[in-house]
């Protein structure tokens, strides 16, 4: 079969792998639609964390699909059903999963693979796409349930006003998902014109350029002085992360989203901290959020996201497609084109 490896960075190679072994507890499926994501575009840039496995690396955790053969030991679907799923398996027994922090399992079985014409995954990691949402949307779930467990984190509460640092295709979920959630002001800030374009259709209240304007004077403009009551970081960029901390109010949330260079730091003066009473807190994937999220992906203005699906063959104009900022959620279409 096709599938796509990250050798290092900026070398993605399409090659003919073997097909995926089937363990007992495990699902084969057909990806039809896999989303490309930002931690994803990250190592296409950068190169593969330290601390991952070696090179190659199959890429691709956005997914949905078509079920096409099951393990000995899978009972919940079957071949001929359509799927989505988490990109991990948590162990069930250690220290944080017995805490109900199942993200932060310290001996996850990783899912990867997507971008191939198929992939195997943990039968305890599929979830059933309910029939009335298309296949398409649903290999959004994986960000929908990264943007549901951030908004947790940031303990939004009905009419406060959210700041929202980047507005790459997370940041653009975050911003339906903080209008459905009661945010009476969304304030978006992001560099690229085309994402600006897409946040103000997808009903952000207020649309900075910050790099032409005084985005905390602009927050303080339409909160009466005061700031946002929270600011979301989704670039992943020490500067974006100060931006987030000059838009709250005393006594704001901030949530660290964007996934930062392991090595970039921020100063901060605790006086700052205390005084202005801030809270920053981290949001890392997800944890038991997909039910929500498959909730969440019966609104169809999700679709208004996707801007490009593209074959298996041109999997790496669709990583440099991402990597530019001009577009909104690029799919990559692993089996053809599929269902419509
Ligand atoms: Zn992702
Ligand atoms: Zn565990």
């Amino acid at each position: 079969m096709k599938g796509a490896q990250l050798y290092a960075a900026g070398d993605l190679r399409l090659e003919e792998l073997p097909e995926p072994r089937l363990g007992d507890d495990e699902v084969l499926l057909r990806p039809l639609y896999s989303g490309v994501c930002g931690s994803e575009l990250h190592f296409y840039q950068r190169g593969l964390d330290p601390g991952l496995p070696p090179p190659p690396r199959l890429l691709g955790h956005e997914f949905a699909g078509i079920v096409h053969a099951t393990g000995r030991a899978v009972t919940s679907v079957r071949p001929g059903d359509r799927v989505t799923g988490v990109p991990w398996a948590p162990c069930g027994r250690c220290g944080y999963c017995r805490r109900g922090l199942v993200h932060h399992c310290t001996a996850k079985r990783p899912i990867t693979g997507s971008f191939a014409e198929r992939m195997v995954v943990a039968e305890s990691a599929v979830y059933l796409v309910p029939p009335e949402i298309p296949l398409r949307r649903a290999a959004l779930a994986e960000p929908v349930s990264c943007a549901v467990w951030a908004l947790d984190q940031a303990g939004l509460r009905s009419g406060e006003t959210v700041v929202i640092v980047g507005a790459g295709p997370l940041g653009l979920i975050l911003l339906l998902l903080a209008q459905w959630s009661g945010a009476a002001q969304t304030i978006v800030a992001e560099f690229s014109p085309v994402r600006r374009d897409l946040a103000a259709q997808l009903g952000a209240t207020h649309v900075v350029d910050p790099r032409t304007q005084d985005l905390p004077a602009r927050v303080r403009d339409a909160t009466d002085g005061l700031g946002a009551d929270v600011a979301l970081e989704v670039v992943g960029h020490p500067a974006a992360l100060r931006s987030a901390l000059d838009c709250v109010r005393h006594s704001g949330t901030v949530v660290v989203v964007g996934v930062a260079d392991a090595t970039a730091t921020l100063p901060l003066a605790p006086f700052e901290v205390y005084r202005r009473e801030l809270t920053i807190r981290g949001s890392y994937t997800r944890c038991h959020t997909y039910d929500r999220t498959l909730n969440w992906l019966r609104r169809a203005e999700f679709d208004r996201l996707i801007s490009h699906e593209l074959p298996l063959e041109e999997i790496v104009a669709g990583f440099e497609l991402a990597g530019s900022a001009q577009c909104g959620k690029v799919l990559i279409l692993p089996n053809g084109s599929p269902e419509g």
